[in-house]
């Protein structure tokens, strides 16, 4: 007989923390701190395998379920003394979902079901607050109607609306228990008006339940989620049925989120909200202001608020040691939902936190330093794309600014955009290359696209818990939320913030560190690798085995990338020295000459640039490695295309416009990545290869002379496919080499090498190891040329030709592993097998990738070369990757 619940409660489980697969994390977290004795209500758990087993057939459940439900709720009937159903002692539960991993309000939860016309009555008796018995019925309907009946809940909004307004209440929790009664009433009439009675008898109603929360896995927003979060889709998520207990029976009652530490920055001191006499929905709503936990928080944000600190002393301190004995236990910081019923405390949840990059590597850092976990455990903790955060610009501090207001800094980072009001226009201004800021009243999971492409989120209500915080805090976007002076008029377009107007499309900076909220486009600078993020950076270097280079060819950016700690240039795309407007003209003489002595004149003119340029890179480079490509692309990418710049073009070079229109389309490569390009050209035109051969040894010699240091260039030939292409450029490179040594009597080192681009360089790469010293795989024209696959949605494989076009290859899918991937090992292992020191590199994108970077480590590379900011991404996802495969 297979197990599908599994119960819980009272100081013992029948799951622990390491069976997420089968409970979800949060089934699995709420065995494991009933096992460590912290207290938590009753309750089961239904396992992931039963919403697979629903899919597979066709919506239905395993036959012996049910027993197995009925047989757990006798269990919890015991533990609690409460019955379900029971007229004078109900006992109620709240049906959760919880994945393996955690969807923040991505999937349906229903409250206090087990409530009906009778059981509400034995509710008031026990509890002796008929008032809230009430609440507790009219919220059950509305909830269940929603997520159980489908039943939209703005109807019911509209009531209790009209109820406020009739009464001229603020808050929900002014209404009064008569007017209550004539709410469920009229609650129980849309219920009937929609076509479906409320279900009377609470086991259907817990039916009802369960079935929601497994349909809740295959809704829309669960599958984008999933989408963006790469969770597999046939994970499933487990049911979580849990008794009851309430934060709002009254003012000895309160709900909360707390956090170890705090998920925004990292620090360690005690984070998080409540309210008192609320459900746990109305913190993370964010309709009424949550109330700070500590007096610490208190002070630092200003608030008049009572904190809990204040309010329930004793209570706090037991949630203290909480804190500590699941931070201890857990050995992480901990996301945890509390409840105090009438002065009880009962934990909800728990779980590891969601945290920004920058909290994330203060928080492993300082475990470290508090003995908590080792340093290779550190390492493991910080998502190696989260490091981006860190990475990224902040506002200038000296910059004048205008700012509007202050709210919560519930994200940190900088955030300059246009200003718009909702997530489809988020969408589709961004999708015009527009920077935006998504400003909501408040965001819900429908917003969850539009949030990702905006750079930032502001909200005018809602806590460091809601939904917009907690998600922008997920996705690394700076976030402010509850700015209570900001004023949102969605119809006319504008925010309004005491008599600043801002309309959609004005720009708007924001600040999710301070929480600032500031007119117009605020100036950025560049951020520092100090403090904990160097002290953690060289942990990163002591445990990776591979070394990590940067692509570059300007200053600036080997500059940046040696701030970033690259080890060397694993790419320079020398096409990219050409287009500057000093030399273009060059470039196009030499492109549109028809004889080898007119080609030589125009790249007389462009060696001192190329010189020069090589000479600033080797001395940025102080000695390290740099892999200089040969001219790559196709020539006509070097030609203009618009008229005027053709007729000027002619004029400079004193040959006609129809002269340059026909050469023009005389070199147009109807395929690009597969025509006169790469080696071919050196293979034409030597005295191209000749040219810059000759500037990065005359540049070498120089900066060897000029430093007192020797170093090893290294010449690299672009897309070759056969060996033969390699020599006849090698054989000119070589002697360019001894040329310039015997000119400048100055004897050096050098290496020539080749990039593979194509699925032949791959298959033949013992016979082009025997001409090159070194490889470097290009996988963005070798993922293009080897038909590389991507996965799509449902985890099978599409061609990136389907997926993405042809070119260029998407920057941020992984390497393919069963194809280029299968082609790169067998080059590496050929190439080692003719030349046994021969070094491996990659600068395709996927080298900045950390699933890549993973793969190149297993296949033994020497080396990854990536984007400038993408280096120390390169360093941790090397080092994260030599702790996964030893
Ligand atoms: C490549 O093809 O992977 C590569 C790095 O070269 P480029 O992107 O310049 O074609
Ligand atoms: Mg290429």
């Amino acid at each position: 007989m297979t197990k599908w619940v599994y119960t819980f409660g009272d100081g013992a489980a029948e799951g622990q923390a390491d069976m997420r697969n089968l409970l979800g994390g949060k089934g699995a977290n709420l065995a494991e701190m009933c096992r460590v004795g912290v207290p938590v209500p009753p309750g089961f758990t239904i396992t992931t395998e039963v919403c697979t087993y629903y899919y597979e057939n066709n919506k239905t459940y395993p036959e012996d379920l049910k027993q197995q439900v009925l047989d757990a709720l006798k269990f919890i009937e015991n533990k609690m003394g409460y019955k379900f159903g029971d007229k004078e002692n109900p006992l109620l539960f709240s049906v959760r979902s919880g994945a393996r991993v955690s969807m923040p309000g991505m999937m349906d939860t229903v409250l206090n079901l087990g409530l009906n016309d009778e059981t509400v009555e034995g509710l008031a008796k026990r509890s002796n607050n008929k008032r809230f018995a009430y609440d507790s019925y009219r919220r059950f309907i509305q909830m269940y109607a929603d997520v159980v009946m489908g039943v939209s809940s703005t109807r019911f909004e509209k009531v209790l609306d009209r109820v406020r307004e009739e009464n001229g209440y603020k808050y929900d929790n002014q209404i009064t228990e008569e007017q209550l009664k004539s709410v469920i009433q009229e609650f129980k009439t849309i219920c009937e008006e929609e076509g479906k009675p409320l279900p009377q008898d609470p086991m259907e109603q817990l039916w009802g339940g369960i079935g929601a929360v497994f349909g809740s896995w295959m809704v829309d927003r669960a599958i984008y989620y999933r989408k963006l979060n790469n969770i597999p889709g046939d994970w499933g998520t487990a049911v979580n049925v849990q008794s009851m207990v309430f934060g709002n029976s009254g003012d000895n009652s309160a709900t909360g989120v707390c956090f170890s530490r705090d998920p925004a920055t990292g620090e360690n001191y005690f984070y998080g909200e409540y309210l008192k006499n609320a459900q746990g929905e109305d913190v993370v709503a964010g309709i009424r202001t949550p109330q700070p936990m500590t007096k610490l928080v208190k002070e630092r944000s200003g608030t008049d608020l009572p904190c809990m600190e204040e309010e329930f002393p004793d209570l706090y301190a037991q949630l203290n040691d909480i804190r500590h004995k699941l931070e201890a236990h857990y050995k992480d910081m901990q996301d945890m939902e509390f409840t105090i019923q009438d002065g009880k405390l009962w934990m909800l949840q728990t779980r590891n936190g969601k945290r920004t990059g920058t909290a994330a590597l203060r928080i492993a850092v300082e475990m470290v330093r508090e003995g908590l976990i080792d340093k290779k455990t550190a390492i493991m903790r910080v998502d190696a794309n989260q490091l981006d955060q860190l990475l990224h610009p902040t506002f200038d501090k000296k910059a004048k600014k205008e700012v509007l207001s202050t709210g919560l800094p519930a994200s940190p980072g900088a955030a300059v955009g246009q200003v718009v009001f909702s997530a489809a226009e988020a969408e589709k201004t961004a999708s015009e290359g527009k920077k935006v800021v998504l400003v909501r009243i408040e965001t819900s999971p429908e917003d969850i696209a539009g949030m990702h492409v905006s750079q930032g989120i502001l909200t005018a209500r809602g806590g460091m818990t809601s939904h917009a915080a907690v998600v922008a805090r997920g996705m690394g976007k700076p976030c402010v939320s509850g700015v209570s002076d900001l004023r949102i008029d969605y119809e006319g377009q504008f925010l309004k913030v005491g008599d600043t107007v801002l309309k959609a499309g004005d720009m708007i900076s924001i600040d999710g560190t301070t929480g600032q909220v500031i007119k117009g486009e605020l100036p950025l600078v560049v951020a520092e690798m100090a403090g904990n993020f160097g002290e953690f950076m060289s942990w990163v270097d002591e445990i990776r085995t591979l070394h990590v280079r940067t692509n570059a060819e300007t200053p600036k950016d080997a500059e940046t990338a040696r701030r970033f700690g690259a080890e060397g240039i694993g790419l320079c795309r020398t096409e990219h020295m050409f287009f500057d407007p000093s030399r273009i003209n060059h470039m196009r003489e030499m492109i549109l000459a028809d004889n080898e002595e007119d080609r030589r004149k125009a790249l007389d003119k462009l060696l001192p640039y190329q010189r020069q340029d090589f000479i600033d890179l080797f001395k940025i480079m102080e000695g390290l490695p740099v892999t200089i490509r040969l001219l790559d692309p196709p020539l006509h990418e070097f030609l203009p295309q618009k008229e005027a710049d053709q007729v000027e073009l002619a004029q400079s070079l004193g040959v006609s416009l129809e002269d340059i229109v026909a050469r023009t389309a005389a070199l147009h490569e109807a395929n690009p990545m597969l025509g006169h390009r790469g080696c071919r050209l050196g293979v034409t035109y030597p005295e191209i290869s000749e040219m810059q051969a000759q500037a990065i040894f005359e540049a070498a010699v120089k900066v060897m002379q000029e430093t007192g240091k020797d170093f090893v260039p290294e010449v690299e030939i672009p897309l070759a496919a056969t060996k033969k292409e390699l020599d006849l450029i090698k054989q000119r490179v070589v002697k360019m080499a001894e040329k310039v040594m015997k000119e400048t009597g100055k004897t050096f080192k050098y290496k020539v090498g080749t990039m593979i681009e194509l699925p032949r360089a791959c298959l033949m790469a013992d016979k082009l190891a025997e001409t090159a010293e070194f490889f470097n795989f290009g996988t963005n024209d070798l993922t293009q040329t080897t038909l590389g696959v991507s996965r799509d949605d449902a985890g099978s494989f599409l061609p990136d030709y389907v997926t993405k076009g042809i070119y260029p290859a998407d920057p941020f899918a992984s390497l393919d592993q069963e194809g280029v991937g299968a082609l790169m090992q067998l080059a590496a292992k050929k190439g080692k097998g003719v030349r046994p020191d021969i070094e491996i590199g990659i600068c395709g994108e996927h080298g900045g990738d950390p699933a890549s970077i993973d793969f190149c480590h297993r296949i033994g590379l020497d080396y990854v070369s990536c984007s400038p900011y993408r280096v120390p991404i390169a360093r941790l996802a090397a080092a994260q990757a030599a702790v996964r495969n030893g």
